[in-house]
C-alpha cells in the first residue's frame, strides 16, 4: 500500500445515529482517522469524507441512511473527491447492498473493523472501493490509536463490552454487533487513566449488556472498584444492564462505593410473564420487582430508569395492563419506551402483529404514566441538596450547568465555579426537563 497522505488540512465530518456506544465509536473513529491527517468538523460542506454512524435497532433504519446518501449525492457532484462511507449497525446488516443502491458510497465498515479505517481509507483515496463487515479476532479498541491528551469536557463514555448473547426475540443486536466480547480490564484502567489526564471526571461505562463484563475476574463490580482506585476520577456510570446479570457483587456495589453514582438503567420491557417469556428474557415479572428491592435495600436513594415495549406480537390488553401495574409497583425516575417494531431475521418478526393503533394507543398510556412519575421524581428533589459535576455554560450570563448524582440536569447562577466542578447545590425549582438550585 502506498504511503498515506498524512498533511493536515482535510476534514471528517461524522453523523451519529442511536446509542452512546455510537457516540464513543464515532470518537475512536474519528481519532483513528486524525492519524491519515483528517481533523474533524461540523460542517458537511467544509469536509473531504463523511462518515455515517448508523443505528438498526428499530424499523426504517436501513431507508432513513438511503435517504440521507440520496441528500449527499448533490454534494459528491459538487465535490467529486468527496469520501463517503457508512459505518455501523446498518453498514454491518446491509454490506455490499449500500454500495449497489448508492454507487457513490466509497467504504462500508461494520462496528467490529473500525481499526481498519485507516488501510481503508487509503485504499479509498487510491480509488477503490473499501468493503469491511467481519468479525476479526483482534481488538478494534486496541489496535485504534489510543485517545489523545487534548484536553476535553468532565464526563466521557468508555466501552467495555459489546455485543449479546441473550436473542431477546425482537432484537438485531446479537445480529449487528455480534457476539458478547468484555475487554481486559488492564485496557480499561489505562484508558480510563488517560481520560482523567485529559480532564474528565466522570466515567460511563458502556456496553448492549454492561453487566454481563467479564474482562475482570470480579466481573463488572471488580472493574469498578479498580476504578474507585483512579485518583481525579471523581464518578462512574454504567449502562446498559440485563436484570439477569446484576449479581450479588455489582448490588453491594451501589451500596459501598462512593463513586457509583445512585442511577441505573435496568430495562424490563414488559410487567407480562406471558410476554418476557414470548421474549426470551429469561425472568419472570416477580424476579424484576424483587431484584429491585434488593438493590434498594442496597441504596435506598437509587433512581431507577428503565426500556418497555409495547405491541409485543401476542401482546393483549392483559398482558399491557401487567406492565402498567409492574411501572406503578416499581416507580422510575427515567425511562424509554418504544412500540415494538419488526426486524427480520429476528424471531418476533414471523409472529402475528398487533395493530399499529392498538401499539399507539398503549404506548400514549404507557408515557402519560412514566412521565407522570418522572415529574413526581424531579419535583420531590425540591429542598434537597445534591451534587453537581457543572457541565457547560447556560444560555443565560453568569448560568451553568451540570448534572447531579442521579443524573438530572441541574442550572445554578455562579460566579466562581469553572466547568469540571463540583458543588453542592439546593435544589430550588423543578422545570419541564432540568432543576434549578442555588450554590451552597
Ligand atoms: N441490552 C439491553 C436490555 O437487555 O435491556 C437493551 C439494549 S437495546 C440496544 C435498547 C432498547 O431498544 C431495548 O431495551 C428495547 O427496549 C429497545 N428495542 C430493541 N429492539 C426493539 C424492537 N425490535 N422494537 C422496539 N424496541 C426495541
Ligand atoms: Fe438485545 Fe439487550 Fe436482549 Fe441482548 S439482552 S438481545 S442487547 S435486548
Amino acid at each position: 500500500m502506498s504511503a498515506p497522505n498524512k498533511s493536515n488540512n482535510k476534514k471528517l465530518f461524522i453523523k451519529t445515529y442511536g446509542c452512546q456506544m455510537n457516540v464513543y465509536d464515532s470518537e475512536r473513529m474519528a481519532e483513528s482517522l486524525g492519524g491519515q491527517g483528517y481533523e474533524t468538523t461540523q460542517t458537511p460542506e467544509d469536509a473531504d469524507m463523511i462518515l455515517l454512524n448508523t443505528c438498526h435497532i428499530r424499523e426504517k433504519a436501513a431507508e432513513k441512511i438511503y435517504s440521507e446518501l440520496g441528500r449527499l449525492k448533490g454534494l459528491k457532484a459538487e465535490k467529486p473527491d468527496l469520501k463517503i462511507g457508512v459505518a455501523g449497525c446498518v453498514a454491518q446488516a446491509e454490506g455490499a447492498e449500500i454500495m449497489k443502491r448508492q454507487p457513490m458510497v466509497d467504504l462500508v465498515v461494520g462496528p467490529q473493523s473500525y481499526h481498519r479505517l485507516p488501510a481503508m481509507e487509503e485504499a479509498v483515496t487510491k480509488g477503490e472501493k473499501a468493503l469491511d463487515t467481519d468479525f476479526p479476532e483482534d481488538d478494534k479498541f486496541e489496535t485504534l490509536k489510543s485517545r489523545p491528551k487534548a484536553k476535553r469536557g468532565p464526563t466521557a463514555f468508555l466501552t467495555v463490552q459489546e455485543g449479546c448473547d441473550k436473542f431477546c426475540a425482537f432484537c438485531v443486536v446479537p445480529y449487528t454487533r455480534g457476539a458478547e466480547v468484555s475487554r481486559p480490564s488492564e485496557r480499561i484502567i489505562r484508558e480510563a487513566q488517560e481520560l482523567v489526564e485529559a480532564g474528565v471526571r466522570e466515567i460511563t461505562l458502556l456496553g448492549q449488556n454492561v453487566n454481563a463484563y467479564h474482562g475482570h475476574d470480579g466481573g463488572l463490580a471488580g472493574l469498578i472498584w479498580d476504578l474507585d482506585k483512579v485518583d481525579g476520577l471523581e464518578r462512574i456510570r454504567f449502562t446498559t444492564s440485563h436484570p439477569n446479570d446484576m449479581d450479588d457483587a455489582l448490588i453491594e456495589a451501589h451500596g459501598t462505593c462512593d463513586k457509583l453514582m445512585p442511577y441505573l438503567h435496568l430495562p424490563v420491557q414488559s410487567g407480562s410473564d406471558k410476554i418476557l417469556k414470548a421474549m426470551n428474557r429469561k425472568h419472570t415479572r416477580d424476579e424484576y420487582i424483587k431484584l429491585i428491592e434488593r438493590i434498594r435495600g442496597a441504596r435506598p436513594d437509587l433512581l431507577l430508569s428503565g426500556d418497555f415495549i409495547v405491541g409485543f406480537p401476542g401482546e393483549t390488553e392483559a398482558d399491557f395492563e401487567d406492565t402498567m401495574d409492574l411501572v406503578r409497583t416499581v416507580g422510575y425516575g427515567q425511562a424509554y419506551s418504544f412500540k415494538y417494531s419488526t426486524r427480520p431475521g429476528t424471531p418476533a418478526a414471523e409472529r402475528a402483529q398487533v395493530d399499529e393503533d392498538v401499539k399507539l394507543d398503549r404506548l400514549h398510556r404507557l408515557q402519560a404514566l412514566l412521565g407522570e412519575q418522572q415529574r413526581d421524581i424531579q419535583d420531590s428533589m425540591i429542598g434537597r441538596k445534591v451534587k453537581v459535576l457543572f457541565e457547560k455554560h447556560g444560555r443565560e450570563a453568569g448560568q451553568m450547568i451540570g448534572k447531579s448524582e442521579y443524573l438530572h440536569a441541574v442550572f445554578a447562577e455562579v460566579s466562581d465555579v469553572s466547568i469540571g466542578d463540583i458543588r453542592d447545590v439546593l435544589i430550588v425549582k423543578s422545570e419541564r426537563n432540568s432543576l434549578g438550585g442555588e450554590i451552597c
